[in-house]
């Protein structure tokens, strides 16, 4: 292992919704860290001064992808490993799908051999999608998450979906064994578990209650879905309406509330139809959202046609958000499609201030401050974690900002989005190379 690397390239770190910084043919220091195979950002400094750095860090390996485009790796905050093959179909409505296409797939998974494999084809996958970190739905089982863990490069937080109620047979679990199942991982993974109640719909309030108390005393994380369409919604009220101690809950959101699932550790996926008192719960309690607009988006888009993430209010209330695939209710894993979704679906809604760069921070440092770990990730910055991902690009131009180098870049027509895993020509996790 050589002490140091050079990067040379055009790269972009985020900054925050409006602004990245650019170093357009820039380069890019790494060094080991002490004790560790970990390589850390050690300065930025212009293509002129090749030379002498390479004369200053002798035998420094150097990396060249001159012309092409440097970012962060992807953070995907919510996603279902087990449903990679019920993710390109055509969709019709959350309720159906799930129960007609989703539940029936994640019954295979009671085999392990076969989620073993499956693991396995997977971290490719996400390598090749340029995602390395995020957090992750397995299915009811828990060598689901022990593979996933196992199996997939980066650093994920996984979790076993808990199904105690309203659920086919074959997925459903006695309210104990759900509880012993995550005192058990909870213990075990840390924080890299995630208490994950499938939704209000399936899982007792008195395992989400118990489960949150868990997540809790072992610093794990919980994460679930919530308010995602309409009719779901209708389905929880009714339900929670009929039970003791639930019949005077108003929203969704206070169901959670009430169970102890809100919190600076909890990611709640989509967040769609949110009414005024359910933002003021999340705000106050620090809780995050995951936003999925390629699997909210239109059936014709082969979403799930839940509707679309309501940015102003979000952005009102300050809550805390970043972008997700949602795979399988999303059609394909990479972050790059998502971005696309993301900003065509809310400049056609006329929020003309979405942008290639937010759509990059919110694919990459935002959801690292999710996950807990934006002081070494998320960034191309001095003093951090050297995960990075060369992108593949025609041409950027020297009067280009990094606005218009990005929508160049990752721009595609709706007929190409199954070509997006292309563009990542490399992949570094930790300044090492994986693809
Ligand atoms: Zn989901």
């Amino acid at each position: 292992m050589t002490q140091h690397k050079i990067i040379i390239g055009n790269i972009v770190s985020p900054i925050d919704d409006h602004q990245a910084n650019y170093f357009r043919q820039g380069c890019m220091l790494l060094e080991l860290e002490k004790n560790s195979n970990v390589y850390l950002i050690k300065e930025h400094f212009n293509l002129n001064e090749l030379k002498q750095k390479m004369r200053e860090y002798k035998n420094c390996e150097l990396l060249d992808f001159s012309g092409k485009l440097i970012i962060p790796s992807f953070c995907d905050t919510h996603f279902h490993w087990v449903q990679d093959d019920v993710r390109e179909m055509n969709k019709d409505n959350l309720l159906d799908w799930l129960k007609n296409h989703t539940w029936p797939n994640e019954a295979k998974f009671a085999d392990e051999q076969y989620t073993k494999n499956k693991s396995v084809e997977f971290a490719k996958s996400l390598i090749k999608a340029g995602t390395l970190t995020g957090a992750v739905y397995g299915s009811i089982h828990q060598h689901s998450v022990d593979y996933a863990l196992e199996s997939f490069p980066g650093d994920f937080i996984a979790g076993n979906v808990l199904m105690t109620m309203n659920s086919p047979d074959d997925l459903l679990q006695k309210q104990q064994e759900a509880i012993e199942l995550v005192s058990k991982l909870s213990s075990k993974y840390k924080n890299r578990y995630a208490v994950t109640p499938r939704f209000a719909i399936t899982t007792h309030p008195e395992v989400m209650t118990e489960t949150a108390k868990l997540a809790h005393a072992s610093d794990s994380f919980i994460q679930t879905h919530l308010c995602e369409t309409t009719q779901e919604i209708e389905v929880v009220m009714d339900i929670y309406s009929k039970l003791p101690g639930f019949e005077k809950v108003k929203t969704y959101t206070e169901v959670y509330e009430k169970c102890g699932l809100l919190g600076p550790k909890s990611i709640f996926g989509h967040g769609i139809h949110l009414t005024d008192d359910e933002l003021i719960m999340l705000k106050s309690s620090s809780s995050s959202i995951a936003h999925c607009p390629s699997s909210n988006a239109p059936v014709a888009r082969r979403g799930l046609g839940s509707g679309l993430f309501d940015l102003d209010v979000i952005n009102k209330h300050n809550i805390s958000w970043s972008l997700a695939s949602d795979i399988g209710a999303g059609p394909y894993l990479s972050m790059i499609d998502v971005m696309n979704s993301f900003v065509h679906q809310h400049q056609k809604a006329g929020r003309s201030y979405v942008s290639w760069v937010m759509a990059l921070y919110r694919s990459t440092y935002a959801g690292e401050r999710i996950c807990g770990n934006h002081q070494r990730r998320g960034k191309l910055e001095v003093g951090k974690e050297a995960n990075f991902l060369v992108i593949d690009t025609e041409r950027i131009e020297s009067s280009w900002d990094v606005e218009r180098a990005l929508k160049n870049c990752f721009e595609v027509n709706e007929d190409l989005r199954f070509t997006l895993d292309q563009k990542v020509s490399a992949v570094f996790w930790q300044g090492n190379k994986v693809s």
